[in-house]
């Protein structure tokens, strides 16, 4: 096996020995001295291989090691440390640093080269193995690009049969014997839209298109609403439907809409394979995760089967009798659960009867919090944040820059990694918002360089604005060194809790009701000032368009103002949109 090796010791002797061991098998020889040097050629023209001496002045094995290790380019190279028998040489640290193995002076040449060998091989298996890896993510990427653009278009055609089938069925000249042929054709399309809408939303899930959207919302409605669905069916089969929830809290925070889609299909199951007696659905709280258990007194599901029916298509006897659904049902319900952190698991026994139960993580939403989650005006009195956004994308780094800055953050934009780096070090922001994909240099490097190079004192925060719902992408977001990390698209309210948690900023808050309690001493404290800086001509023309109270003409100079100061003129526009023309004047007439 041959292979490109570079060999680092301050001894020319030992240099000379392992050059022509190596040699002599076949391999290409480079060499350097010191490690400065060393780093430099490596740099250069990355080798296959590095052997390094661990004593050499200047800058010790250990360090050139660590050096190698932190560059993306390089860290890979496998390194062999050598180490003389009276070195004080320490193996455990080798390996700690990075190495992959140790050869003892003085040098037997077969063991040397069986080292070597072997490291190669195991470098050479590593590459193969991580060519393999992204040749399957990229199969897998376009075998669910191509099923969601399939599905796209077969819903097209679909769409019109579907109508068409309606519009004939109430076509009042319709034999009996036809319209029984259209009521087919309209119950097979309609199982074939839901075919295409699940498969589609596999698709999504597997090429990490579908991530959360959660938000504020009522559970005891989402179960009530449920409830109400199902009713008919139920009642159709003579069934009885009890639903007990247990100190279940009504307000929480979570993707609704995915967990309806999961308990609507559990729910579902129950009804269709229940021939008679009663589906019930037990939810319970434990302060953090809500469980469901959707229980029914139906067919039951053989052992065999309870590990097969959560893959898609597969379906048991009973599915495949009741000629309803596709076997996609369950697929997507643990799908979904999973991307929620949440678990769905079985137990059954054929004949009487089946229990499902999910688990999910929601976070409760206190009442005295939904008061706390008011909308954000303005940082309280005197405190100041640098924050930088880095986003590739105009669009989002436009918004979120409007939005911090409207409550008078400090905001500077880069637009790719690079950017964000030279900032950052001209800058010393507080906190940066960091995209993951960005041009030159993402956003994860981006942050482990960061990371390397930062004052640990003095570390800056990083929150990444993310799509990334899968916990695999989360880890490797982490391991790069970010704080925390915000799904897109994301929330205001998640932005400013965020920067509220890691900076302690103390916010103003607008009062829900009556804008009379914003310009309360806080505000105004903060607001007179700003309106004290404003240029002579520019506050009497805001006082005579305050004492006329109208809108075109107050808007016209808020215009003016935005150019001296962005944060005043929201905060006034705020006030003019609410009609306080009066508070501003009592703001005026203070000065
Ligand atoms: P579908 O309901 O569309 O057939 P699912 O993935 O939801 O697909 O379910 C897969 C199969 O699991 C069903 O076809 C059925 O055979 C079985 N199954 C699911 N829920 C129940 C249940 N509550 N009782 C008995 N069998 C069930």
């Amino acid at each position: 096996m041959k292979g490109n090796i570079f060999i680092v010791d301050d001894s020319i002797n030992n240099l000379t020995l392992l050059e022509i061991i190596l040699k002599t098998r076949g391999y290409t020889v480079k060499k350097a001295k010191s490690g400065r040097e060393a780093l430099d050629a490596i740099r250069q023209e990355p080798p296959d291989l590095v052997m390094l001496d661990i004593m050499m002045p200047e800058m010790d094995g250990y360090d050139v090691c660590r050096t190698l290790k932190s560059e993306e380019l390089l860290k890979d190279i496998p390194i062999i440390f050598i180490s003389a028998l009276d070195d004080p040489f320490d193996k455990v640290k080798a390996f700690e640093v990075g190495g992959v193995d140790y050869v003892s002076k003085p040098f037997h040449a077969k063991e040397v080269i069986a080292r070597v060998e072997v490291q190669l091989k195991i470098r050479l298996l590593q590459k193969d193995l991580e060519k393999q890896r992204l040749e399957a993510i990229e199969a897998n990427r376009a075998k669910s690009l191509f099923l969601s653009n399939m599905s796209h278009e077969l819903r097209t055609p679909l769409n019109a049969i579907l109508g068409f089938a309606q519009l004939m069925q109430r076509d009042p000249d319709l034999n009996e014997d036809n319209r029984e042929k259209v009521s087919i054709i309209l119950r097979s399309g309609e199982h074939l839209l839901t075919l295409i809408d699940d498969v589609l939303s596999l698709s999504k899930i597997e090429a990490g298109r579908m991530s959360l959207n959660e938000k504020d919302f009522d559970l005891h409605v989402l179960l009530h609403a449920l409830q109400e669905m199902l009713g008919v069916k139920v009642k159709a089969k003579g069934l009885k439907l009890v639903f007990s929830l247990s100190n279940l809290p009504h307000f929480v925070y979570g993707d609704d809409v995915k967990l309806r889609q999961i308990l609507l299909n559990l729910l579902g199951n129950a009804v269709k394979f229940t021939q008679t007696g009663t589906v019930t659905l037990r939810a319970g709280w434990d302060g953090k995760r809500a469980t469901f258990e959707i229980e029914d007194t139906g067919y039951g599901i053989s052992q065999e089967d309870l590990v097969k029916i959560f893959e898609p298509f597969v379906q048991t006897e009973s599915g495949r009798i009741s000629q309803e659904g596709t076997g996609l049902g369950l697929a997507l319900s643990r799908k979904f659960a999973d991307l929620m952190k949440g678990e769905i698991t079985v137990k059954s026994q054929l004949g009487y009867g089946t229990t499902f139960k999910l688990e999910v993580p929601l976070v409760e939403i206190k009442s005295e919090q939904k008061q706390v989650r008011r909308k954000v005006v303005g940082l309280e009195n005197g405190q100041q944040y640098k924050i930088l956004i880095a986003d590739d994308t105009i669009e989002h780094r436009y918004l979120l820059a409007k939005l911090l800055s409207s409550v008078g953050f400090e905001i500077r934009e880069a637009e790719d990694g690079q950017e964000a780096i030279n900032i950052w070090k001209a800058w010393s922001p507080d906190l940066i918002w960091m995209d993951v994909r960005m041009p030159k240099m993402d956003g994860l490097e981006v942050t482990r360089y960061i990371r390397q190079h930062e004052n640990p004192e003095k570390k800056v925060v990083i929150v990444t604005l993310t799509s990334a719902a899968f916990d695999h992408e989360r880890e490797t977001i982490f391991a790069a060194g970010v704080n925390d990390l915000v799904t897109k698209p994301f929330k205001e309210e998640r932005i400013f809790e965020k920067i509220e948690q890691y900076l302690g900023v103390r916010y103003l808050y607008q009062d829900d009701n009556t804008f009379s309690k914003v310009i309360d001493e806080q505000f105004s404290s903060i607001i007179v000032p700003k309106l004290a800086n404003l240029p002579k001509p520019l506050l009497d023309e805001l006082k005579d368009a305050a004492i006329l109270g109208d809108l075109d003409t107050t808007n016209e100079v808020l215009g003016k103002i935005e150019v001296e100061d962005r944060f005043l003129a929201d905060r006034l526009n705020e006030m003019v949109k609410g009609f306080r023309f009066d508070a501003i004047l009592d703001m005026i007439n203070s000065l």
